[in-house]
C-alpha cells in the first residue's frame, strides 16, 4: 500500500523514521569537499540539525568573545583551534535538547582525540566522507562566499545566491572567509591530510566508515549520500 502514497507523505514519513532512531552522523572531508552544503541538504531529509564548528566558532569571532579571541590567530593561518577548546565547544552544542534525536557533524571531529572524546559522549552510526582532490578544492575554494549571520554557502558559478553577494535565506551580504585565500587554503589541506584525513581509518576500524565522491557536483553528492546513508 504504501507504494500508492504521494511522494510528499513519504519523504515526511521517512523523515520521522530517521529521526527517532536518532541518527547520529559525522561529515568528513578536506576543507572545501562540501561538507556544509551537503549538510544543508541532509538537515530536510533527516529532520536533524547540523552543527558547524567552523560556523560556531566564526560566530564567536564575529562577536568578539573570548572564546572568538583565542580561536582567531589559529583560524586566520589555517591552523586547528587547540582540541580542548572545540571539545568544549561541541559537548556544549550537543548537550542542547534539538540534538536528542540526532545531529550532523560538520567538521567535527578533525583530530584522533577528537574522535575518541566523541566516542565517550555519543554513539555515532555513520562517518561519511566526501572524496575530492585537493586540485579541484583549491579552485572551488576561490569562488566560494559565505553569510555570517546565518552560516549559509555559496559558490559563485556552482550554487550562486539568487541576488549576487546576498544570503538566500537571511538577506545579510555574503562575503569572502578569510581562511579561502590561496596560501591559507594549501596549509589547511595540508593539515587536512595529516590530522583529519586518519579519522577515515579510525571510522572504519568501527565499521561506520562510508565514502562517496564528491567531485561530481552537489546534485550528485547529494544522491550518492542518500544511497550510502540508506535515506
Ligand atoms: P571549517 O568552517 O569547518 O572549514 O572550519 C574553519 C576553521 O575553524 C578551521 O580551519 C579551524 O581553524 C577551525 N575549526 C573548525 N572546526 C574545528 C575542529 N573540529 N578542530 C579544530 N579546529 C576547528
Amino acid at each position: 500500500k504504501t507504494r500508492c502514497w504521494p511522494a510528499s507523505t513519504r519523504v515526511s514519513l521517512n523523515k520521522r523514521e530517521v529521526g527517532d532512531m536518532g541518527m547520529k552522523l559525522i561529515l568528513l572531508g578536506a576543507p572545501g569537499a562540501g561538507k556544509g552544503t551537503l549538510a544543508s541538504y541532509l538537515i530536510e531529509q533527516m529532520g536533524v540539525p547540523s552543527i558547524s564548528t567552523g560556523n560556531i566558532l566564526r560566530e564567536a569571532i564575529k562577536n568578539n568573545t573570548p572564546l572568538g579571541q583565542s580561536a582567531k590567530e589559529y583560524m586566520d593561518a589555517g591552523k586547528l583551534v587547540p582540541d580542548e577548546v572545540v571539545i568544549g565547544m561541541l559537548k556544549e552544542r550537543i548537550a542542547k535538547r534539538d540534538c536528542k534525536s540526532g545531529f550532523i557533524l560538520d567538521g567535527f571531529p578533525r583530530t584522533i582525540p577528537q574522535a575518541e572524546a566523541l566516542d565517550e559522549i555519543a554513539h555515532i552510526d555513520c562517518a561519511l566522507s566526501l572524496e575530492v582532490a585537493d586540485d579541484v578544492i583549491e579552485k572551488r575554494m576561490t569562488g566560494r562566499r559565505v553569510c555570517l549571520r546565518c552560516g549559509a554557502t555559496y559558490h559563485v558559478e556552482a550554487n550562486p545566491p539568487r541576488v549576487k553577494d546576498v544570503c538566500d535565506i537571511c538577506g545579510d551580504k555574503l562575503v569572502i572567509r578569510s581562511d579561502d585565500q590561496a596560501e591559507v587554503v594549501r596549509h589547511r589541506l595540508e593539515t587536512y591530510h595529516e590530522q583529519t584525513e586518519p579519522l577515515k581509518g579510525y571510522y572504519e576500524a568501527q565499521g561506520k566508515l562510508k565514502s562517496i565522491d564528491g567531485a561530481q557536483g552537489i546534485t550528485a553528492t547529494e544522491k550518492f549520500a542518500v544511497e550510502a546513508l540508506g535515506l
